[in-house]
């Protein structure tokens, strides 16, 4: 009992408590990230000789402990990432992530990180008491204590140094803000905390924009058109894509939809996948979002009447600014607490109350579902599952096979959903179109990597396939069937659904817009296949090939015989 409290009152302890609590997110990450092994030691090196040349700045380590408190936080943050990813930095995404979900999605995900949570709460949380120990213990660090530790430290700190700039050199893709914690870390919180700003700015920087949308149909010609957007669904548990399993009865019975076999989305995250489905910004810069609308804005121009139905929460993203363009808004979220669920069947209701009243014109309406999202059991009322057991009890990988039947139930609902819309769409009798897909995909404990949900640094195969469907009326086909001639050409052509989603609804709804894409629009005889894109951590557009999917994703490419570049 002394010794342990000679040891808690000692310094010197103390003060290698701390080195190693500074530098062990580098230690996990040494065996985690998928750099050279030049970056690697790097993020060792430089760190380790900072840090114990830092805690000896002053005679009690815990003040130092207080100045550097930012990078012990990050750590933590960074670690508890670690145990969800098993690999990558904390991304922008993420800090955006915190800052625009919801307490009740945060929960969700919070009792799945428990394990990882618990143990760096107590760890860091060992640090902050023994901080204050430190402090205010009447012992201090020797002299020759401090100066045997600089002269190790500071020569390290150097050769860190040196290894870094040599790296700079020999390996073209390093940087310092990108692959050594805690430097990316902290950097990404800027571009976050600079992003965030520019997002509130962005009522201004967008308020003069305008499509110059035209309608080229006579305005007495009724349509109307119905962008579905799923969530978290990927299309390899969708039987319409060959999945062993009917999780489509509804939608497989529908006549005129056309199944687009190899689409991707270029964003695994909703934050980023949604609103570019939403505007023409998939096509351009990601960045233009901060200047542009809606498509809802462009139908609206265009002389349409124009509806938002959201059963997700408002996140203060663009979702909600471009949402709340419609005529009729409803987040159907707004009227529970935050720890309320409501099914996507409430959609249902919305779309059929706007259909009652429908006596011609021309109608566009946006549907955002929740799709699949985890808590997948949550997802589908108890009693309509088909596919059981599927009560999870906890996320892990040993309880795949429930996480997959409730997966597959929430399947089984946004099917019902979509049918359902795309049923009262057609009861109307008029020129109609419903476009469907899924923000990102998920997953779901698939391989020897044991990943779970989306949004991850980087992407994996199962986050990237989605499911596009896009259907038509009989009346939509009778008078356009050039454009339904065009849809069904391209079912098999390799698209990038953020790319192809706004110009083929603007295309199959003759509006006319200079920001519109004949090249884009799959109901169109000028479509071009692209290049697949995928939206990094830092809004840049990079290849397929090199967004950081693995052997095993490309494998999946292969199997599935879907392009891989
Ligand atoms: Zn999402």
């Amino acid at each position: 009992m002394k010794r342990l409290k000679h040891i808690f009152s000692d310094q010197r302890y103390i003060y290698w408590l701390f080195v190693f609590l500074a530098i062990l997110p580098n230690i996990f990450m040494f065996f985690t990230e998928s750099t050279s092994m030049l970056t690697r030691i790097v993020q060792i090196v430089l760190p380790l000789g900072f840090f114990a040349f830092a805690f000896t700045l002053a005679k009690k380590p815990g003040k130092p402990f207080w100045c550097l408190f930012w990078f012990m936080f990050v750590g933590a943050f960074q670690i508890v990432l670690l145990w969800l990813y098993g690999e990558s930095p904390i991304a922008v995404d993420m800090f955006l992530n915190v800052l625009t979900t919801n307490p009740g999605e945060a929960t969700e995900l919070l009792s799945n990180l428990l394990v990882a949570v618990i143990f760096v709460v107590l760890l860091y949380g060992f640090g902050i008491v023994m901080s204050i120990v430190s402090w205010r213990s009447k012992n201090t660090l020797s002299d020759r204590f401090c100066r045997r530790q600089r002269i190790w430290s500071l020569p390290v700190l150097a050769l860190g140094a040196i290894l870094m700039i040599i790296n700079v050199f020999g390996d073209r893709g390093f940087k310092a803000q990108d692959d050594v914690f805690p430097i990316n870390g902290t950097y990404n919180v800027g571009i976050a905390i600079n992003r965030f700003a520019k997002q509130r700015n962005y009522e201004y920087t967008s308020q003069n924009f305008t499509y110059q949308a035209t309608n080229l149909r006579q305005d007495s010609v009724p349509e109307i058109y119905v962008l579905v957007i799923g969530e978290t669904s990927r299309a390899d548990n969708w039987s319409l894509y060959g999945y062993n399993r009917n999780t489509n009865p509804g939608t497989s019975k529908l006549n005129n939809l056309m199944v687009y076999s190899d689409a991707i989305t270029m964003s695994n995250t909703t934050h980023k996948s949604v609103p570019m489905l939403m505007s023409c910004a998939g096509s351009e810069q990601y960045d233009s979002l901060y200047y542009r609308k809606g498509i809802i804005t462009a139908y609206k121009e265009a002389g349409y009447q124009t509806a938002f139905y959201s059963n997700q929460r408002r996140n203060h993203s663009f979702i909600d600014a471009f949402g709340s363009e419609a005529h009729e808004v409803k987040f159907l979220k707004d009227k529970v607490s935050f720890a309320g669920n409501i099914y996507d069947d409430e959609l249902i209701d919305c779309v059929k109350q706007r259909l009652d009243n429908y006596n011609g014109g021309k109608l566009f309406i946006v549907v955002h579902m929740y799709g699949s999202h985890f808590n997948y059991k949550d997802r589908y009322p108890k009693n309509d599952a088909v596919f059981k057991p599927d009560n999870v009890i906890s996320a892990e990988k040993v309880y795949r096979k429930e996480l997959i039947n409730a997966y597959d139930n929430s399947i089984v609902n946004t099917d019902r959903v979509l049918s359902s819309i795309i049923r009262m769409v057609d009861a109307n009798g008029v020129n109609s179109a419903v476009v469907f897909t899924s923000d990102h995909g998920e997953d779901i404990f698939d391989d020897n990597r044991s990943r779970f949900l989306h949004a991850s640094p980087l992407p994996t195969y199962y986050q990237l396939r989605v499911p596009l469907l896009v259907w038509t009326s009989q009346v939509f086909a009778n008078n356009y069937p050039d454009a339904v001639a065009q849809l069904k050409a391209h079912k098999a052509i390799p698209v990038s659904t953020n790319m192809v989603v706004f110009h083929t609804l603007l295309d199959m709804s003759g509006i006319y817009s200079p920001y519109k894409k004949d090249a884009l629009s799959l109901s169109n005889k000028g479509f071009t296949p692209q290049k697949r894109l995928y939206i990094n951590d830092h809004n840049e557009m990079l290849p397929l090939d090199s967004c950081g999917l693995k052997q095993l994703d490309i494998d999946q490419f292969r199997s599935h015989k879907l392009q891989f570049p």
